[in-house]
């Protein structure tokens, strides 16, 4: 399917009527051109003739005889094998030569009429011979003998001997103009494609660029034209939002860092003032209340933290061999008891030697929070289970669930900072709507990526992919 809209097509169309239409121009111009040489040149040639039949033979005809001029004509212009009409007629009107057909049968003279020279002027004209006999180009002329003796001379050829060669020349023109104009569609639309290539190029790299490669910069295509301009405008833009991007993550870890002290004092402020033995009831509840909402902003904060500075890349992350099976067991064992309390039943299924290499202190918060989702949103007597298995090159850890599952509209979001399906319930049990965030940012920084598979009511699947080590 051809785009009509491209450049491409419109710049190959655009030049292939341009060419078409100065190429029927110079045949038009050539066609015209060529007819009327042709023709004037053919005029000359039979004044010439008529003028030396006159002068070298009819003008001394009163000395040499009548059948001496004929001779000569014959001899010397030979017309009937040229395709020439020479016709000599007397002052009476009596005829005293006529070349006959010509060989090649291109007119029939037999029936032309005896000249008619009202004034004593030479004269060219065409002449249609009756019954299709032909066409003639006939120069007529007058001439006085020096014997006194009046004569008409008249010279002719087939004017479709001009005719043939116009006619080649047509033909040429309408074979050759839309092979031309054919091959230069072709070669227009492969030089405009190869003209083109930088800008795919550019196009593909701009594509590769996202916030997480802002470093990168595209291929500068050095042609010094607007395409470079292009690159280079696209650079600087890359560039500003490099600055950018670096300038809000350095807020959001700098911004999450200042809230850690004053939130530290002031939860020690309120834990002392807890601990006042005489404090009347209401007041006491007043002060546990801010307590858990400052312990909830302290949550907040360290996860804010945690993701921001996983962004800025400041993050130091240790590079280590272990096994994800054994760390996922491990951190299993030590939330067992938080499904227990919820009456959940939780299974792992994590045979070793599933090694892989990273910050295990990392991706134990990625098995921590996903567990601790699971366990949140299921309900008592739900079911969650933990597996490690190796899948070619990839380390998959699979966490389970029985329970309320996510909506198909919000599945996209759930990765995202503070997104919560439903906000009132996350709250409830204690989230900050960041763990899916942080097992995100946590699992590309390992060079890995989460996904998920849910339906509502029936539960999630939450599903880690890592390299395994080398
Ligand atoms: P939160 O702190 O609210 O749990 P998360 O980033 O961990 O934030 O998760 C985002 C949202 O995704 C949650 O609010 C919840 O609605 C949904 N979600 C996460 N895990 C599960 C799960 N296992 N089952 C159902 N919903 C889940």
């Amino acid at each position: 399917m051809m785009n009509t809209r491209s450049i491409r097509f419109r710049l190959t169309v655009w030049y292939a009527a341009l060419l078409a239409g100065l190429l029927a121009l110079f045949g038009i111009t050539l066609y015209f051109g060529l007819a009327d040489y042709l023709e004037r040149s053919l005029k000359n040639s039979l004044e010439k003739q008529a003028q030396q039949v006159a002068v070298t033979y009819l003008a001394d005809i009163g000395q040499t005889g009548e059948d001496y001029v004929i001779e000569e004509i014959k001899e010397h212009y030979a017309p009937e094998i040229n395709s020439r009409f020479v016709r000599v007629t007397r002052g009476d009107n009596s005829v005293l030569y006529a070349s006959g057909i010509p060989e090649d049968k291109s007119f029939d003279p037999t029936d032309l009429p005896a000249p008619t020279i009202g004034d004593d002027k030479p004269q060219t004209r065409e002449v249609h011979l009756p019954q299709d006999k032909g066409e003639l180009l006939l120069y007529t002329m007058p001439f006085t003998a020096n014997d006194g003796n009046r004569f008409v001379v008249e010279t002719g050829a087939p004017f479709d001997a001009i005719e043939s060669v116009l006619r080649g020349l047509l033909l040429t023109f309408a074979f050759g103009l839309p092979v031309m104009i054919a091959l230069s569609i072709g070669g227009g639309y492969f030089v405009m494609r190869s003209a083109l290539e930088p800008v795919d190029a550019l196009t593909r790299s701009a594509e590769r660029i996202t916030s997480r490669n802002l470093g990168e910069r595209l291929p500068v295509v050095e042609t010094g034209d607007e395409l470079e301009r292009l690159s280079i405008a696209l650079n600087s833009m890359v560039a500003r939002l490099d600055t950018a991007f670096t300038h809000i993550r350095r807020f959001s870890a700098d911004a999450s860092h200042e809230l850690r002290t004053p939130l530290t004092v002031l939860r020690g402020e309120l834990e002392e003032l807890a601990q006042q033995p005489n404090l009347h009831e209401e007041s006491r509840e007043r002060i546990g209340s801010a307590l858990e909402e400052t312990e909830r902003l302290s949550k907040i904060v360290e996860s804010l933290l945690v993701i921001s500075r996983l962004d800025a890349g400041e993050a130091r992350m240790e590079r280590k061999r272990f096994d994800l099976a054994e760390l996922t067991g491990a951190t299993v064992e030590q939330m067992r008891l938080l499904a227990e309390d919820k009456d959940i039943l939780l299974a792992c299924e994590a045979d070793g030697g599933v090694e892989v290499e990273g910050d295990s202190a990392r991706l134990k918060q990625v098995i921590v929070n996903l567990l601790d989702n699971a366990i949140k949103y299921t309900a008592p007597g739900g079911r969650v289970e933990v597996k490690v298995a190796r899948n070619g090159d990839s380390a998959m850890l699979e966490v389970k669930d029985s329970g309320v599952g996510i909506p198909g509209e919000a599945l996209p979001h759930i990765f995202e900072r503070f997104y919560r399906v439903d906000k009132a319930r996350s709250r409830a049990v204690g989230g900050t709507g960041l763990g899916l965030a942080i097992v995100k940012s946590i699992c590309a920084a390992h060079g890995g990526e989460v996904t998920v598979e849910s339906q509502e009511g029936r539960g999630s699947v939450f599903r880690v992919k890592l390299p395994v080590a080398a």
